[in-house]
């Protein structure tokens, strides 16, 4: 395929970290509007994956389209101008602001501003985001009285203040509960609904089968296997892989 067959194209995506080969020549493809799940066990080279697409730093070699655009090797703050988001495996909220603040900076380009230079209609739209995620009750409290779920859904407000058209959640369910799990699904199933093109990062597929329209599994950098998650189920190398049969 070529790089206008998604919304965001990897072709030969390959990042050494000195002899370490963490993802090896990968390729694939996100299409508008579905969520994709990007499923391998720990250390396959999921975030890493992420971090060459969201500008952490770049692709050894291969090409990243985001839109038909070449954007590879484009810095974070592009990528987020562009209409990419991201969410963070371990979450980096500014502990001495409230969940509002947290959200109402991340709605700025220039984070250095002072909040009191913000006029209020970036408050009103921070607590929309705050709802939109389940925090509309919760706006006033430091991050550091949420619990894991809301630190999730804190990561996720942050996230949507950027307005992104692609969102990549890092490993969302780690942590969490069975009924948490069932809770984040239906908001990004709802998100989805509204127009969002989800990527869904796991280390395995409790709770992401369900959830997914398809799934991308690696293993050591590669590609294992793609499909719907019927496909997936059903795949031999995949079943070895994570059952070790
Ligand atoms: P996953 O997210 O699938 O658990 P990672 O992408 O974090 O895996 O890591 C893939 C491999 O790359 C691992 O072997 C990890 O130790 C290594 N790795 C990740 N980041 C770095 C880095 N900044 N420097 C060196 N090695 C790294
Ligand atoms: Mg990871």
């Amino acid at each position: 395929y070529g790089p206008d067959d998604g919304l965001l194209v990897l072709q030969n995506v390959t990042k050494r970290f000195g002899g370490l080969t963490a993802v090896d020549d990968l390729s694939f493809a996100v299409e508008e509007g579905e969520i994709l799940g990007f499923i391998g066990p720990n250390g396959a080279g999921k975030s890493t994956t992420f971090n060459c697409v969201t500008g952490v730093y770049p692709p050894t070699a291969g090409t990243v389209h985001y839109d038909g655009e070449d954007v590879t090797g484009t810095a974070a703050h592009g990528m987020v101008k562009r209409g990419l988001a991201r969410t963070f495996q371990s979450f980096r909220p500014l502990e001495d602001r409230s969940v509002l603040d947290n959200v109402a900076l991340a709605l700025t380009p220039d984070r250095l501003f002072s909040l009191s230079g913000f006029r209020g209609g970036l408050r009103e739209q921070a607590r929309a985001i705050c709802e939109r995620v389940g925090l509309g009750d919760r706006t006033e409290l430091s991050p550091s009285e949420l619990p894991h779920a809301g630190l999730l859904r804190l990561e996720l407000a942050r996230a949507l203040a950027t307005d992104p058209d692609l969102l990549l959640i890092d490993e969302p369910f780690a942590g969490l509960s069975g009924g948490e799990v069932e809770d984040v699904s239906g908001l990004l199933t709802e998100l989805r609904e509204e127009g969002l093109t989800l990527v869904v990062v796991d280390h395995n597929m409790r709770g992401l089968l369900s959830l997914i329209d398809r799934a991308i599994v690696i293993r050591f950098g590669s590609k294992l296997a793609s499909g719907t998650p019927e496909e997936i189920r059903a795949n031999e190398e995949v079943q070895e892989a994570y059952l070790g049969g």
